[in-house]
Order: structure tokens, then C-alpha cells, then sequence
């Protein structure tokens, strides 16, 4: 497996694969990896014929400087899993790399940052779309793999990879998660273990929520879904919206043959965690 740490070494990496025709398949990391970051460089092994990751901790993207200062970082072991996955190269820029100047571009993203993580971490999705141009900039992939787990997040990047009419193709990957059916996050690590032992309810409660769609109106299930996991006593929901699968607007009832998603952000202590689920009559 080849590491890069410039931009112009892993140019030269992706010139010689594109002169041999090979696809390249590109798994955009923080880092800190995990089953759930590995599950997309299975997929990107099996539509690509090169699979490239990068681990950046983009520092444009956290609306939080705490958040940022805490973020798990573990390069070492990163790289071992990326070498037992079968991945081909990593690209490991440091900050002067990516940002050798403030980025001061803004994007539109036609309104889909205006709810849920948009409304809650400010100049977050802003941060992400500055970072995944400048890397699918410098590794010009094919496909791109992005986990469902940031939902809003793939919506995002489809976006702005059309408004930049990019020819890369953005394809969304299942969540992983935990035995207990934790979804699997960089950020548990850094969990207590007695919030460790509450988190499962986030999941519990919005596989249950599926179930509630067909008696309860979309109100009342929010109201249900934020009480039964406020009632821990140990976590806090920040939100939990149901939104259109498409518009990602918040929907005002449920309509059979429609496809919502219901994403939550709840606070386990200082541990901010988002999931989702679909949810449908
Ligand atoms: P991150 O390192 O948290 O920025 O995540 C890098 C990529 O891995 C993003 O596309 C995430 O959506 C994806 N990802 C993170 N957690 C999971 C998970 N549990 N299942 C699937 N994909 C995930």
C-alpha cells in the first residue's frame, strides 16, 4: 500500500493509473477507522480497480474548537486496517497541504444545509464541501464512497459535485453498526462507559419509531422518540426530524409511497452522536 503526503506525489500516482485506464474508487476519512470506514473500501474495491483513502481532519468543518482539539486521531493503526482491507494508497496530507491559503469559497447548497446538521453546526457542511473538492481536486476519482450514516452529508456532496460538474459518480453505503446496534462512530471512543451502556437506546428507539409510523402521527412521534431517549436520564436529544428522502425537507405527515428518513443528534454527555433511519407507511 503507497502512502502520499503532497498533493504532487499522489499526482503522479493517479497520472500513471489513469495512462493504464484503471478506475479509481476514493474513501474520504478523518480517520480513527473503524468496520463502518472499512465497509466502503470493500465497496470501493469491488467497483474500482484502484481503491485510494485519505485521512484528513478537516479543521473547516468543525463548528466546535473542542470537538476539533479531541477528535481521536490513531495513524498507525489506521494504516494497518487500510493494508489488511486491500487498500491500494493513502493520501495523508497535513493542513498546509490542503489549505495552503484560507479557503474562502462559500457554497449553495440550494437549501439542503438549512435543517438538522446544517441548522445545529453552523459553516459545517460549508467545511466539508471546501474538503472533499480540493481532494477529489487532487485524486480525480471515478466513484466516491460516502456511509448513509451522514445522511445529509451524501445529499450535500451530490450537490455540490453536480454545481461543479464533476464526473465523479457519489455512491451512499449502508451503516455499520455495533452488535448492540450502536452505529458505528469515530466519536465512541470517546464515549464514558456508562453512556457506552445508554447509546443503544438511540437505535432501539428509532427502530420502534418505524413501527409507531403507522399510529401516530408525525408530531407525535417526534415528541415519543425525543421522551423515550430524554428519559435515560443520560442522553440529551439535540433533534430528531423526519425528513423527505429527496428535499430533505421535514415532512407534516406520512404518505404511503414516500420515502422519509428520520435522522437524530443526541448529546451523550460531551459526545455528540447522529444516526438514522428510514421510515415509511
Ligand atoms: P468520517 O471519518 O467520520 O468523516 O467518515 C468517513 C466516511 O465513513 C463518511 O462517508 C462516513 O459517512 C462513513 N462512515 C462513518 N461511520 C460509518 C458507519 N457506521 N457505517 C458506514 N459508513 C460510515
Amino acid at each position: 500500500m503507497q502512502v502520499f503526503k503532497t498533493k504532487i506525489e499522489l499526482g503522479v500516482f493517479i497520472a500513471s493509473c489513469k495512462t493504464r485506464s484503471k478506475t479509481i474508487g476514493f474513501v474520504p476519512t478523518m480517520g480513527a477507522l473503524h468496520q463502518g470506514h472499512l465497509s466502503l473500501i470493500a465497496f470501493a474495491k469491488k467497483e474500482s480497480d484502484v481503491t485510494l483513502a485519505s485521512i484528513f481532519v478537516n479543521p473547516t468543518q468543525f463548528n466546535d474548537p473542542n470537538d476539533l482539539k479531541n477528535y481521536p486521531r490513531n495513524e498507525a493503526k489506521d494504516l494497518e486496517m487500510l493494508l489488511e482491507a486491500g487498500c491500494d494508497a493513502v493520501f495523508m496530507p497535513n493542513e498546509a497541504e490542503m489549505y495552503p491559503e484560507k479557503d474562502t469559497r462559500i457554497f449553495d447548497f440550494d437549501g439542503l444545509d438549512q435543517q438538522m446538521e446544517g441548522a445545529h453546526r453552523p459553516g459545517h457542511f460549508n467545511g466539508v464541501a471546501q474538503i472533499v473538492s480540493k481532494l477529489f481536486d487532487a485524486v480525480q476519482p471515478h466513484k466516491a464512497f460516502f456511509g448513509q450514516k451522514d445522511f445529509q452529508q451524501v445529499a450535500i456532496i451530490r450537490k455540490m459535485t453536480q454545481s461543479l460538474n464533476l464526473p465523479i459518480d457519489i455512491i451512499a453505503c449502508p451503516i455499520v453498526r455495533e452488535d448492540d446496534g450502536l452505529a458505528m462512530s469515530s466519536r465512541n471512543q470517546l464515549l464514558s462507559s456508562e453512556h457506552r451502556k445508554a447509546v443503544p437506546l438511540i437505535y432501539k428507539t428509532l427502530q420502534k419509531a418505524r413501527t409507531l409510523a403507522y399510529e401516530k402521527s408525525v408530531g407525535q412521534l417526534q415528541e415519543w422518540v425525543e421522551e423515550t431517549i430524554n428519559d435515560s436520564g443520560l442522553l440529551r436529544v439535540e433533534y430528531f426530524e423526519i425528513v423527505d428522502e429527496q428535499t430533505l425537507l421535514p415532512i407534516s405527515s406520512f404518505t404511503a409511497g414516500k420515502n422519509n428518513v428520520g435522522c437524530i443528534a443526541v448529546w451523550a454527555g460531551k459526545v455528540r452522536l447522529i444516526d438514522n433511519v428510514t421510515i415509511n407507511l
